[in-house]
């Protein structure tokens, strides 16, 4: 077993023209011998000191011209390449992308999948993947397939079916040995990197069409990218078969949720919570308690069910939080700073997976 602690990242946007627009508004954001350091601001009286937050690695990404900026490749080789690495060697890897909206989660995990420089983590991963695959041993056979869904108001929809004008909502049932999966979800097999680009574009303009058609959707809703790879020696060699799964995922804004995981007296107000947004962060929660025995709600949201393994169990996970410079932001970005710190302390413990001949 390979026994690891969640991995999190955090990386810093660029003021946008909104924020830098509004009056008095501040860069609160600094990095202090790898520390991140959100710096009390002069016209705000929420906090009045500097506040300290520490990462498994932290991205500027504020201008280009500085010497500490990560760029899109920066990002995925620092935190891609490693799962990518993992799912290789048969484990599971989960990546997550959380933070309020416009913080950036989609830039960081999609970007733009045509451009060299600015494309996000999930086209280069893919790419780089089918780059390994054509590197491997001839007598390996590999097998890659894709699927590609949202869960919007706890409803799954495949991003990829044909039947897709209906967007009849699937479910999620429980296997007896290989856990939780959806029901009916269309998993496509990939060749190479430009057919998966495809399924990539496909899914993209599918989530832009339900979002076109209703209001806040995607700051609403989940989107994940999965990817089976098997690999199976010939059946004269030794070697074991091994399948990892990865999953990629830009989660709903994290906005509204505030700081507290309790939020049961904002339900009762009406305010809006994403149900499976909030069960993300009582698993954390739980999962973050050193005590034994705690109860994890899992099952209490599609979400977290689908997760499960790779918050609690087998899969190497990491999560990148994203965050805007901007004062004006304050309260929403001390909230996924926190957020981030404490699944820092989840311990997964992750198995290959591996069949002798299956
Ligand atoms: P989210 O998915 O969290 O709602 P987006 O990824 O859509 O946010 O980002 C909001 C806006 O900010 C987009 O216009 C995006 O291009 C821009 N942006 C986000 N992160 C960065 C970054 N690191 N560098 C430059 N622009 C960024
Ligand atoms: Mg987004």
């Amino acid at each position: 077993d390979e026994v690891s602690n969640l991995r999190v990242a955090v990386r810093i946007r660029p003021m946008n023209s909104t924020e830098l627009a509004t009056t008095d508004v501040e860069d609160v954001v600094r990095i202090k011998n790898n520390d991140l350091v959100i710096c009390a601001p002069k016209n705000y009286h929420g906090i009045t000191t500097d506040h300290i937050f520490q990462y498994d690695h932290v991205f500027w990404s504020i201008h280009e011209k500085d010497s500490l900026y990560s760029s899109q490749e920066d990002v995925f080789l620092t935190i891609g390449v490693p799962l990518l690495n993992s799912a290789f060697r048969g484990f599971n890897a989960c990546l997550f992308a959380y933070g309020q909206t416009g913080s950036g989660k989609s830039y960081s995990m999609m970007g733009d999948i045509n451009s060299e420089e600015y494309s996000g983590i999930t086209p280069r991963f893919c790419r780089e993947l089918f780059k390994r695959v054509s590197e491997i041993d001839k007598d390996c056979v590999v097998n890659v397939e894709v699927s590609y869904f949202e869960i919007y108001n706890e409803k799954i929809h495949d991003l990829l079916s044909e039947e897709n004008s209906s967007r009849v909502p699937l479910k999620v049932r429980e296997h007896p040995v290989l856990g939780p999966y959806i029901v009916d979800l269309t998993t496509h097999t990939v060749k190479s990197y430009e057919e998966l680009r495809n399924y990539l574009y496909k899914g993209n303009k599918n989530r832009a069409t339900a979002a076109t058609s209703m209001n806040d959707f995607s700051s609403r809703s989940h989107s994940i990218f999965c990817i089976e790879l098997g690999q199976c020696k010939g059946l004269d060699d030794t070697d074991n078969s091994r399948r990892s799964k990865v999953s990629l995922v830009d989660l709903a804004g994290s906005e509204r949720l505030g700081s507290s995981f309790n939020n049961e007296e904002k339900m009762k107000q009406g305010v809006y919570i994403n149900k499976s947004l909030l069960t993300l962060g009582k698993c954390i929660s739980a999962l973050s308690d050193q005590r034994k025995g705690q109860f994890v709600p899992y099952r209490e949201s599609v979400l977290t069910w689908l997760l499960r393994e790779s918050l609690g169990g087998n899969s190497l996970t990491s999560m990148l939080a994203t965050i805007s410079p901007a004062s004006t932001h304050l309260d929403e970005t001390l909230a996924t700073l926190r957020y981030a710190c404490q699944a820092r302390s989840i311990v997964n413990r992750a198995r290959i997976n591996e069949s002798p001949h299956d």
